[in-house]
């Protein structure tokens, strides 16, 4: 009897451990990847027809991708979407092998409502349109004052100016011509597993003085770790810029361009087609950062966007 008694409060026990292990691992999942796994549906435009596009999204605020989705037909010319003045085209074999687009909502976007247009068209050629309204909310990003000791990354001397502009243009050039096909294959998946800091949007002051919002994440990894395609595309920039140092720019198609800043090394070459998953270049330190780390940015139809909340969306 005692012993029943004790193999039962130990049975009890190890369940009140147990529950209260898988209870940590899951908050600490969701703490995790809290930022990557939320993305729910958010507007539904329906056609008489049958046919309709649902846009899902972590949340619609200044930063955020949406992923639209055309149900009722797998032909990707069958929709079109407008939205915030750009329109979309969707491209084949999304979620369940449905046609689907990503939309960007620029950092800068003016809280408030915007008309989303659907277009459909029938085989037969008839167009059909649905109009309804999202409402963009304010999102507030943090203020950070960065310290350098190397005054001239923060007003970069006289001489370095032509170098400048001439990337700039060059970036212009590189975000302006985008593959008229989908180059990626299923899920956006994190370049490096390092710690996270969710700092897109920051408002950024080096030494006190006001600068352009952080339009990326940093990930914390040390010297000469690997970084990784998030998707398949084409490299459409490797190499050595002022601020951003050794950079990667992968066009995924349709607008869509994952850049990768700071490394130590490139692995890749401009024009080269990569998979997810491989390999484009080493960590590092190089342009304006304070240590090794890897900033990750996205741009999508020229909006700039998290690149985590891409990664919370479901491609496949
Ligand atoms: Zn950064």
């Amino acid at each position: 009897m005692e012993t029943d008694r004790g193999a039962r409060r130990k049975r009890t026990i190890f369940k009140r451990k147990f529950l209260s292990c898988i209870c940590s691992l899951i908050i600490f999942l969701f703490f995790l990847t809290g930022s990557l796994l939320c993305a729910q549906q958010v507007l539904r435009l329906q056609a008489a027809s049958g046919a309709a596009v649902e846009l899902s999204a972590r949340s619609l605020q200044p930063g955020e991708v949406i992923l639209a989705v055309a149900h009722g037909t797998s032909d990707s010319r069958a929709a079109e979407l407008t939205f915030v003045g750009k329109d979309y085209v969707f491209a084949a074999n999304g979620p369940a092998g449905l046609p689907f687009a990503l939309l960007g909502i620029d950092l800068d976007t003016i809280p408030g409502s915007y008309r989303v247009t659907a277009v459909f068209k029938s085989e037969a050629g008839q167009k059909e349109i649905v109009e309804q309204y999202v409402r963009v909310r304010a999102k507030s990003f943090a203020r950070a004052n960065i310290v350098l000791k190397d005054l001239s990354l923060i007003t970069p001397p006289p001489e370095a100016a032509p170098r400048i502009a001439q990337e700039q243009e060059l970036l212009t050039r590189v975000f302006g011509q985008s593959s008229g096909e989908w180059l990626g294959q299923g899920n956006f998946v994190l370049p490096n597993p390092g710690r996270i800091s969710p700092n897109f949007g920051e408002k950024r002051f080096y030494n006190g003085l006001p600068r352009s919002p952080h339009t990326g994440v940093d990930i914390s990894a040390a010297l000469g770790e690997p970084v990784l395609a998030s998707n398949a595309g084409r490299v459409v920039l490797a190499r050595d810029l002022y601020f951003a140092g050794y950079s990667v720019i992968l066009d995924h198609g349709l607008g869509v361009f994952t850049f990768y800043c700071h490394f130590s090394k490139l692995e890749v070459q401009e024009g080269q087609n990569v998979q997810r998953g491989d390999l484009i270049g080493l960590v590092g330190s190089t342009g304006r950062a304070t240590g090794p780390h890897l900033h990750w940015s996205l741009r999508v139809r020229d909006a700039r966007v998290d690149p985590l909340s891409l990664v919370s969306l479901a491609l496949e």
